[in-house]
């Protein structure tokens, strides 16, 4: 909602306008010199004196009262309706730059905003200035501004700067009344929709007063009927008869007093041509690119903010899914390893899953299937098994009893619970490479000399036989024993 314009600011500016300036002749009265149009109004007066307050009226009178509704207010809003020149704006967008606007209203959080295109143009608006009054017992009174595009008749935000003296240009041409009737009707079907709750919340107060108010008086004449009719006096039923005709009165006093009268008044119209500038951008990223349409007028230069395509909530830092969706942060999610984004949709497709361990969400190119149970799994959680190559998840690895290395359930087979590898083991000489650099690198395995060697593609499992007890090593790929024990020979 605009903030008021109140009465006496429009005055103020009309007789600036048309006149000179109001001059303070004593406190709250003011000296008002009338434009050559309002002279037939006043019988050729040449000035009036003029109040804004009923209180500053001097007793003696001669002095008109500016207030919604007044002779004179009326007079000035019929004037200043019909001058051209008075009524029409013009606002252009100067050297505002289109990409800083953008770039000041739309901050993706994931993406890189780009200006594509912007062409502006001239376009007529009205400006409708409503007064809304509201009685009861109490008096409110306000002013409501509706702006309406002529070319949509959609509205749009009337920003302060259109009730400013810059906005007010002389604009030669007449206004262009074409499509002025259906702005009107949506400037009123705007203007109840927004004044809707604060009438309804108003008119319920005051009901709630009158309510109470007539319970008060109710009950008070009752007791004071009742208590008459008791009494001992002669007269007592002629005064409680006189109480009824009393009490009757005072609730119809306060049904006048909190009858909820509301009125809308169209208070004055001014065309505005407002610079509207349509501009095409693009977000985009690795994944994706979206482009997006956004309108801005130059009395607001702020881009509307891009809605949520999941929920339609406006969002000021979108996020663009990888499946091209605009989504605002709550309802997006990423991968927990890489800068993947999904929307609530392409997850629900499958795009981002939890990890069936640690429920990170892991996208398509992060998350591994368990060859066994066909559950997924990120990273962290997902074992490839150097035997067959199978990937399984925490609960199809196996360890292997000999060599200690961990496996595929199938690869680790009981009854002995040894893997493929160490099942496999077969005799080498003393010239094999592995065996000969551990019998270089320890004297007491280098007088075995009956060695048995396996490979995969992570370990190379060696067992020397030994006179009492056999000596396994597990050596990874670069040649460095990871696991070393005595076993017992068979
Ligand atoms: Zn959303
Ligand atoms: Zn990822
Ligand atoms: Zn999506
Ligand atoms: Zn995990
Ligand atoms: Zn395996
Ligand atoms: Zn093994």
């Amino acid at each position: 909602m605009i903030s008021p314009t109140s009465v006496e600011g429009f005055v103020r500016r009309y007789f600036e306008r048309r006149s000179a300036p109001l001059q303070e002749e004593e406190t709250g009265v003011y000296r008002a010199i009338l434009p050559g149009s309002l002279l037939p109004a006043f019988a050729g007066a040449a000035s009036v004196r003029v109040a804004f307050l009923p209180e500053r009226m001097p007793p003696g009178g001669g002095v008109e009262l500016a207030v919604v509704g007044s002779y004179l207010l009326d007079r000035i809003v019929e004037d200043a309706t019909g001058a051209g020149s008075h009524s029409v704006a013009r606002l252009s967008l100067g050297d505002v730059s289109p990409r800083e606007v953008l770039e000041k209203s739309i901050r993706p959080r994931n993406a890189k905003l780009s200006l594509e295109s912007a062409t502006t143009e001239s376009v007529p608006h009205i400006l409708f200035n409503f007064t809304v009054r509201l009685t009861t017992d109490e008096r409110v009174e306000r002013v409501e501004s509706v702006l309406i595009d002529l070319r949509t008749s959609a509205e749009r935000r009337a920003s302060p700067v259109l009730f400013e003296e810059g906005a007010s240009l002389t604009e030669e041409r007449a206004p262009d009344w074409t499509g002025i009737e259906e702005a009107y009707r949506r400037a009123c079907g705007l203007l109840e929709g927004r004044i809707e709750a604060a009438v309804i919340g108003f008119r319920d107060q005051a009901e709630n007063l009158r309510k109470a108010e007539v319970e008060r008086i109710t009950k008070y004449f009752n007791d004071s009927v009742t208590e008459a009719l008791h009494s001992k006096l002669t007269d007592g039923a002629a005064e409680a008869q006189a109480l009824e005709v009393e009490r009757d009165r005072r609730l119809a006093e306060a049904e006048e007093k909190y009858r909820f009268v509301g009125e809308v008044e169209l208070c004055n119209v001014r065309t505005v041509h407002l610079d509207v500038t349509r501009a095409e951008a693009s977000l985009s990223h690795r994944g994706a690119r979206r482009t997006v349409s956004v309108e801005f007028d130059c009395s607001d230069p702020v881009a509307h903010h891009l809605v949520c395509d999941e929920c339609g909530i406006p969002t000021e830092s979108p996020v663009l899914c990888f499946g091209g969706h605009l989504v605002d942060p709550a309802c997006s999610q990423g991968c927990a390893f890489c800068d993947r984004v999904h929307c609530r949709t392409c997850i629900a497709k499958g795009m981002i899953a939890p990890c069936a361990e640690c429920a990170r969400p892991i996208c398509i190119d992060h998350l591994e299937v368990c060859a066994l149970s066909r559950r997924g799994y990120c990273p962290d959680h997902i074992h490839t098994c150097a035997i067959c190559g199978r990937t399984v998840g925490p609960n199809y690895i196996a360890r292997c009893v000999s060599c200690e290395q961990p496996y595929c359930v199938v690869c680790v087979a009981p009854p002995t619970d040894r893997c493929a590898t160490c099942r496999a083991l077969q005799g080498a000489t003393t010239q094999d490479r592995a065996v000969a650099a551990v019998r270089r690198s320890d004297p007491g395995l280098a007088k075995i000399t009956n060695w048995r060697r396996a490979s995969n593609p992570r370990v190379t499992v060696l067992v020397g036989k030994g006179l009492v007890w056999n000596h396994l090593l597990v050596m990874d790929a670069r040649g460095a024993v990871v696991v070393r024990k005595k076993v017992l020979g068979r």
